[in-house]
């Protein structure tokens, strides 16, 4: 996304490419307060936060206890290394493990963010395995259409081929795992005639390469942005949590979109009722308060790594004190307020609204749980044939929604091409809710018009 002019209100935009250097990112827009769901421009305008930023925010903007729980914490202790413990840091560790976390998850690490944290989790994967005398497992299996982090090994195991594009030597070739992307099987099956054949397939590919040098897979329990918050068939979990139990191979969610409430559960196993060996969550843990993920794993998996005296290398703001809080203080207010019931409440009252849509010639579906929506855009509806790539229609949308005061977030990635998201802070209300469905109608329209040349 390109922006060349102020996309809404008067307020002049940013026309210097200093304050960032990623072409797609709207430098242009200036924000100077943020409130509730709303964004605040330098001219008074507000842009309803429909993404809650990139799909983070959960409280909702601007809460105060939040910023002084983060100051106090700083005041108290301003920074310590990792390895030691602040009075923030046990507070949140008691409240992830007592209250959030599935049972068992009670060994706790952090880092600054989402891409960092899977990164360790990694690691602390391989880690185990070579501890545990197994250094044949080295192998991380990933899947088609997953996100997992823009590090070299986040990008390796991660299926977002916009993103890996040109890196490719940098990254080691990691096996794929199919996705269970019903609209356009990659196996040519229907659901539920299929019996979650893509599943099953997870079991075929490691007998291909091997289980005995596996070390982990890993998966989104809803698969996020990328590919448009997709939601697993109910048999599909289960059953690779099943597989990798059978093989050794341990079992990590990436749960940094989906966790800390954002589908309406405190984190997207928990729809399944599936435990995995290693649990990774960030952007909600914090609401966008703070940066600060947390990778939360069983005691079988560190107890190998303690005994043999080796460790994890650690980073340096990682359980940073004052995010801690700040996280601490998040959680507080989700539990104080009813918050993840509110996600599953509203988000179905947002997806009835968005019901309007399902008949759209260019909306093939319409996915996600609670408050994580995906909406999946095509040229041709019948064939799903999508737009050609260089029309950008997400941008075109993205862009076409500012305007009309309202910021949805870009996602999609082949072949889920063009895929519009929606995240909102769990707080909104059945305005916000009206708006974000008929702002997302005229943006679409607006959009497609504009490609077939008949828009303004
Ligand atoms: N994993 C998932 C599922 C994500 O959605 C993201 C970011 O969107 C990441 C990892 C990377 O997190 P971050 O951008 O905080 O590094």
């Amino acid at each position: 996304m390109t922006i060349t002019e102020s996309p809404i209100g008067t307020a002049p935009p940013l026309r210097s490419s200093r304050y960032n250097f990623l072409r797609e990112t709207p430098t242009a827009l200036e924000v100077v307060r943020s409130e509730g769901c709303y964004l605040y421009r330098p001219d008074g305008t507000k842009i309803l936060d429909a993404a809650g930023g990139a799909i983070v925010v959960s409280i909702g903007h601007g809460r105060r206890e939040v910023a002084d729980a983060y100051a106090r914490a700083a005041t108290e202790t301003s920074y310590v290394v990792p390895p030691f413990a602040t009075t923030a840091r046990v507070r949140l560790v008691e409240r992830l493990v007592d209250r959030w976390l599935p049972p068992g998850l009670d060994r706790i690490g952090f880092a600054s963010g989402g891409s960092e944290a899977m990164d360790m989790a990694i690691r602390l994967a391989r880690q185990h395995h070579l501890s545990a005398g197994r250094p044949e497992r080295h192998r991380v299996i990933g899947r088609e259409l997953s996100y997992h982090g823009t590090t070299l090994a986040t990008l390796a195991i991660g299926g977002h081929h916009k993103r890996r594009e040109g890196f490719e030597p940098w990254l080691v070739d990691q096996p794929k795992a199919h996705a269970h992307y019903c609209l356009r099987c990659p196996l040519g099956k229907t659901y539920p005639s299929c019996e979650v054949a893509c599943a099953d397939s997870l079991e075929a590919l490691f007998q291909q390469v091997g289980p005995e040098t596996i070390a982990a897979f890993v998966a989104e329990p809803i698969v996020g942005s990328n590919a448009g918050a997709l939601v697993p068939p109910d048999e599909y979990l289960p059953r690779v949590a099943e597989i990798c139990r059978r093989h050794g191979v341990l079992l990590i969610a990436d749960e940094v979109m989906t966790g800390y409430g954002r589908t309406g559960r405190r984190f997207g196993v928990d729809h399944w009722g599936v435990v995995p060996d290693i649990l990774v969550g960030g952007k909600g843990l914090t609401s966008g308060y703070a940066p600060l993920a947390a990778i939360c794993a069983r005691e079988e998996v560190v107890a190998p790594i303690a005994a043999a005296g080796d460790q994890v290398m650690f980073y340096t703001y990682g359980a940073h004190s004052a995010c801690c809080a700040a996280a601490d203080k998040v959680l507080e207010i989700v539990e104080r307020e009813n918050l993840v019931e509110r996600a599953a409440t509203m988000g179905k009252r947002l997806r009835e609204r968005l019901g309007a849509l399902d008949d759209h010639p260019h909306v093939a579906q319409i996915r996600g749980r609670g408050l994580l929506y995906g909406v999946e855009l095509v040229r041709d509806r019948a064939t799903l044939a999508p737009f050609p790539q260089q029309a950008r229609l997400v941008d075109k949308v993205v862009m076409a929604g500012l305007e009309d005061g309202v910021f949805f977030y870009p996602g999609g990635n082949p072949p889920a091409n063009d895929v519009v998201c929606i995240g909102p802070p769990f707080i909104l209300g059945d305005e916000e809710i009206e708006r974000i469905a008929s702002a997302l109608e005229t943006a679409i329209d607006r959009a497609v018009a504009k490609i077939e040349g008949k828009g303004r």
